[in-house]
């Protein structure tokens, strides 16, 4: 059962120790972002008190000193998701940048008129409108892979939806509105059996889920550093070196050149290629707190305790009559989605906040699924490794109470 201590968990996040509304904090939105242990926050803040410093082209003491830890976190990542090389370790402002990043390079150079990109219906905004984006220009077609109403991909129909036309296949690996958590493995060794190249969204599935992209035979994968206890507005893309290698670069500017003429200018190579200007270099470092301290933890020790809450909570959500939960995959990450008969979403969240409960209200950015499931929206509680059952049953009071409110 679960080996971590959660007190001393909490006590390493210094935002749970407040009030909100007069009660104390409950924080359930952390499919939306995490919050960051003490840690964390001191990495990013020694860097300004500390080495704050321009990167790579330095010579002097901090600039060195502010490169080594920068280049530290690409290392970190590729150690977390077990890349071959650092070269395959992009810095992005987040998941939607990296998606963005493939479509407007390898999507712009590589697809033609009539070439098919599949995604599919639990999809994040993020991995729908690049493609649709790129479609527009290109003349490509988006297909969708459908679900069924327990919110897990028909595969057999996925399967169907695959020719020799596919060209790309993007997927997200845990969907932050029902939790379902997808057969990865088996989607990319489809995609591959027609020659597509594969595209991962791990946002919601790095915190939860041992991912090794050798293993998996993943060709890209993107990720947000701000699901996974690190600060936001920073991510990275990982692309196999020789897909990289052959895509060209999508912003212009500093870093990412060898040499600039009038004329012309040649790239610098992988990874620089595709990070032009200077970066977030504060929060490229937090990242390697970050990673540094889910690995203390143990990832698999926090899976494990987030499953016992997500357990726990759809029991006692089960319970809770009028109430219907959303989203029954067969395998799930601890993301709760529901709805109550008669009540808005956004009436329970707001009913909640008064109770000093967060959880979020809405589509969740993923309208297209919404509207295949005939909702406006769900309230959805989701649980990282500092929540309690406590809070949870805090939770089910809430919504008690709210109903006594509402109906
Ligand atoms: N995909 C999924 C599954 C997500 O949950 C999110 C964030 N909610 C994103 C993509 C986009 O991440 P970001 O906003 O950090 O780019």
């Amino acid at each position: 059962l679960n080996t971590l201590n959660i007190d001393n968990i909490r006590a390493e996040f210094p935002i749970l120790d407040q009030d909100i509304n007069g009660k104390k904090l409950v924080y359930f939105d952390n499919a939306a972002t995490t919050q960051k242990p003490q840690v964390v926050i001191d990495a990013i803040s020694n860097y300004y008190t500390g080495y704050n410093s321009n990167i790579h082209r330095g010579v002097h003491h901090l600039a060195e000193k502010a490169t080594s830890a920068f280049e530290l976190s690409r290392k970190t990542i590729k150690e977390f998701i077990n890349a071959e090389s650092t070269e395959e370790i992009i810095f992005t402002y987040g998941t939607t940048d990296g998606i963005n990043l493939v479509a407007q390079t390898y999507g712009r150079s590589f697809l033609k008129a009539g070439d098919e990109i599949i995604i599919s219906t639990m999809e994040h905004h993020s991995n729908i409108v690049p493609w649709q984006m790129l479609c527009e220009e290109k003349g490509c077609v988006l297909k969708v892979i459908p679900i069924n109403d327990e919110g897990d991909i028909l595969f057999d129909e996925y399967k169907k939806l695959l020719s020799e036309k596919t060209k790309i296949v993007s997927v997200v690996y845990a969907s932050n509105a029902l939790g379902t958590v997808n057969p990865i493995a088996e989607i990319i060794e489809e995609a591959h059996k027609v020659g597509a190249v594969t595209l991962v969204d791990a946002a919601q599935a790095m915190s939860h889920i041992d991912i090794d992209v050798q293993a998996l035979d993943i060709d890209f994968l993107c990720f947000s550093a701000h699901k996974l206890y690190g600060p936001t507005g920073m991510g990275a893309l990982y692309g196999k070196k020789e897909l990289l290698n052959k895509m060209p670069p999508w912003r212009g500017g500093g870093e990412m050149i060898k040499e600039v003429t009038f004329e012309k200018t040649t790239y610098n190579e992988l990874p620089y290629k595709f990070e032009a200007g200077t970066p977030n270099i504060a929060d490229v470092i937090g990242i390697t707190a970050a990673i540094d301290y889910v690995n203390k933890l143990g990832k698999k020790n926090i899976a494990d305790y987030e499953n016992e809450l997500l357990e726990y909570a759809t029991e006692r959500f089960e319970a809770i009559s009028g109430l219907k939960i959303i989203g029954r995959a067969k395998v799930k990450v601890s993301v709760l989605s529901f709805v109550i008969d008669g009540i808005h979403p956004q009436d329970i969240g707001v009913l909640l906040d008064q109770q000093g409960i967060a959880i979020r209200t809405g589509h969740h950015c993923t309208q297209p699924l919404m509207q295949r499931l005939d909702l406006v929206g769900t309230s959805r509680a989701s649980f990282a490794v500092y929540n309690t059952k406590g809070e949870i049953d805090r939770m089910v009071e809430g919504i008690e109470k709210a109903k006594r409110f509402l109906l």
